[in-house]
């Protein structure tokens, strides 16, 4: 840490992370990071830590930004490989900074704090996210970035979007990157995001947890950890959107390629048979959804942010998917692997 003032700011975003962290409609499981930028010095949030951690464990991580923006600049690959830009003398956790290290050097304020937003993704999945925000985010100088891969294509994607002044990114398919000088400007300009891009959630019935429970058979699955991931089973709305497809990058990771959708009269045991192998999560239609046994806190996180994100999407708006190259180079990825092992670990 540079100098005292710094140390301080550095507290704070700790603080702020961990409350970010514990809102499941900002972060969900290690998804979302945070930074300060303190001289040439990036305190990043690590790989596969989660941020509600933020205040009970060491999880900011130094990263030397002059040789990581080069990096970028030139498209080196070795951009895509940030632990490769830690400063290992300050670096007591020995973790490997987030694989969205890039994002966060490429903004040029003190403070960026990167979250999925359930607000902001419910429009970043829509294809007229661009004209739905800019009616929202009226006054404010903000960006709209396409989807690209997280780590360097993200910051690449970044960099062909950034004006001077802007300080709010709005990432297709993925999240919401808000930036100031300071700690506390950076947490007062996310919940103005925040709330400026608020919808209600359609109302769903209750699930119906003596029908799922008789479905489970000897197959282990259990009910979900949030008792809310239901409602992308139960409104036919969300369920019809679940079932198209992948939405976003930490759906892919946690839970597989889109959603398992069970048809009339299936159970676990008939849907893992016409699946090929035991899906993460199976929604039954109109009653609720079952979890794999084996499932973690990731899964069961992610299996929930399904649910807030579809019942705030508009019913009548056409949604951008992520493709089959899309979904397959997020499964077969290096940095995400490493970060899957830690949060097995972890959970
Ligand atoms: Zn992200």
């Amino acid at each position: 840490m540079a100098t005292y003032a710094d140390a301080q700011e550095l507290a704070a975003l700790r603080s702020l992370s961990a409350s970010i962290g514990r809102d499941p409609h900002l972060t969900q499981a290690a998804g979302g990071n945070t930074s300060l930028k303190a001289g040439d010095t990036l305190w990043i949030k690590a790989s596969g830590t989660w941020l509600k951690d933020a205040l009970a464990q060491d999880i900011m991580v130094p990263v030397a930004i002059p040789p990581l923006l080069r990096a970028v600049e030139q498209r080196d690959p070795a951009a895509d490989q940030p632990q490769g830009f830690a400063i290992e003398a300050l670096n007591t956790s020995r973790l490997r900074p987030s694989i969205e290290t890039t994002v966060h050097a490429l903004m040029p304020q003190r403070v960026v704090l990167h979250v999925h937003c359930v607000n902001t993704i419910s429009l970043a999945v829509q294809a007229d996210c661009e004209a739905q925000v800019a009616k929202r985010l009226d006054g404010l100088e903000w960006a709209y970035v396409p989807y690209r891969r997280p780590g360097l294509p993200l910051a690449q994607g970044i960099a062909e979007r950034l004006r001077p002044g802007v300080d709010v990114l709005i990432l297709a398919n993925h999240g919401l990157v808000v930036a100031a000088e300071t700690v506390a400007g950076a947490e007062a300009l996310l919940r103005r995001v925040k709330g400026l891009l608020a919808r209600p959630p359609r109302k769903v019935a209750e699930p119906d947890i003596v029908a799922l429970t008789a479905l489970i058979g000897p197959t282990g699955y259990r009910l979900p950890a949030d008792v809310e991931a239901h409602a992308a089973a139960i409104d036919p709305e969300s369920c019809r959107m679940a079932s198209g497809g992948s939405l976003y990058p930490d759906h892919v990771i946690f839970l597989g390629q889109s959603s398992v959708v069970a048809r009339p009269g299936e159970d676990v045991k008939r849907v893992t048979e016409r699946h090929g192998t035991a899906p993460v999560a199976v929604l039954f239609p109109g009653l609720g959804v079952l979890m794999r046994g084996d499932a973690g806190a990731g899964a069961n996180a992610l299996q929930r942010c399904l649910a807030d994100v579809t019942a705030r999407v508009d019913v009548a708006a056409k949604l951008n998917y992520l493709t089959a190259a899309e979904n397959d180079e997020l499964i077969n990825w290096d940095a995400e692997q490493y970060r899957q092992k830690l949060n097995a670990a972890g959970s």
